[in-house]
């Protein structure tokens, strides 16, 4: 039995008349960029979220990048991010010309809240909440925080599509929130794709613009942008895979709890923590285990595929060599015990008890 790390394939074949007829519908009415499906992909998904505007976008972290771009952050700023997260989450910053801040994370991967205020400057702009995993950050002391200096909260919601915070989606708590449907997203595209949801309408109205060559209308330039823009293709696959994303995300979530079940009598590793109060949306399931690397040695030769995510925390990477600021010690702990287990909403419970039984028998011998 060969267990993959996740199975896009499976996915497709369940849905398979509605995506072909999605994708032959767009081709036949060569509406390839901007159109009736983007328009109706962005319409239905800020209806599922019961917000204003979404702004889709060639990717997810043009999303990022444009919603600091168009709050007017830029050289001579800061901004604080988590240490541990997709480089995404800090090249944007450095990409406006901002200086990324990172913050150590917490027992639940995501940004310690107790460590943001001292990282706080005069040129601190904005604070970027990755909700990793699919796991909600602190909100109410990050917003806090961000009330109390001016600052803006823009979460980066890769990773958590439909998790929520005391009753609040992902992406509706901060100024903006930014999405990647990556194909091996919660909700993935079949290339690369992207928005940004927000209540404001203004900020929306300049994102759009800016995505689009700084143009609402064709030869309009009322400033300088760039091509970040959604393709119809793309729109109407995430349009047709839309009906089935709460589904999906509920069998995420409850292959955590069966992993959970399966996996709790064992002392060498340590379980994903859920923060109270929150849905989380199994993105990944990541344990903490000891000897990880023959562990994941072990599970591979038995044909289970696992990964890391990721080998190296931000601060830690050569290309932030040159930002020196301060000690990272839970991100660089985690980058040689995290590991995460295959998740996608197709596994089934005789695939998770298969995987735990392994991981009983490696540490057994
Ligand atoms: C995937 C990801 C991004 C970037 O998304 P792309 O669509 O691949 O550009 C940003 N932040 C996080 C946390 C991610 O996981």
């Amino acid at each position: 039995m060969r267990i993959p790390f996740v199975d896009l394939k499976v996915q497709y074949i369940s849905i398979k008349q509605k995506i072909d007829d999605a994708i032959a519908d767009v081709i036949d009415e060569t509406a390839f960029i901007g159109g009736k499906y983007v328009k109706t992909f962005e319409r239905e998904f800020a209806a599922l979220y019961g917000i204003e505007n979404c702004v889709s976008v060639a990717n997810g972290t043009d999303s990022l990048y444009i919603i600091m771009k168009m709050l007017g952050i830029g050289h001579g700023d800061e901004v604080i991010t988590s240490a541990y997260s997709w480089i995404s989450s800090s090249e944007t910053i450095t990409q406006t010309g901002a200086k990324p801040v990172f913050v150590d994370i917490d027992k639940y991967f995501t940004i310690d809240v107790d460590k943001i205020e001292c990282k706080i400057t005069k040129k601190t702009k904005a604070i970027i909440p990755v909700h990793i995993h699919g796991q909600m950050c602190d909100m109410d002391a990050i917003n806090k925080l961000a009330e109390k200096y001016n600052l803006y909260v823009i979460e980066d919601c890769a990773q958590s599509h439909f998790s929520e915070y005391k009753g609040k989606r992902a992406g509706t708590i901060g100024v903006a929130g930014s999405f990647s449907f990556y194909p091996g997203k919660n909700l993935g595209a079949y290339g690369d794709a992207g928005c940004i949801i927000t209540n404001n309408n203004s900020l929306a109205e300049k994102c759009r613009m800016f995505a689009n060559h700084g143009a609402l209308k064709k030869h309009e330039h009322l400033i300088e942008g760039i091509n970040s823009r959604l393709d119809g293709l793309q729109a109407s696959i995430l349009s047709a895979k839309l009906p089935f994303i709460i589904e999906w995300t509920n069998k995420r979530k409850y292959n955590a709890f069966l992993y959970n079940k399966y996996l709790k009598d064992i002392p060498q590793i340590e379980l994903p923590k859920l923060r109270d109060s929150t849905q989380h949306s199994y993105h990944l399931y990541v344990i903490k285990a000891n000897n990880r690397d023959d562990l994941k040695t072990f599970l591979s030769n038995n044909e289970i595929e696992t990964a890391i995510h990721y080998p190296v925390a931000m601060p830690n990477m050569k290309c932030y060599d040159y930002l020196q600021d301060g000690k990272f010690p839970i991100s660089t702990a985690n980058q040689s015990t995290i590991l995460s287990l295959p998740m996608f909403p197709e596994l089934n419970e005789s695939d998770i008890q298969y995987i735990a039984n392994k991981i009983k028998q490696f540490y057994l011998v």
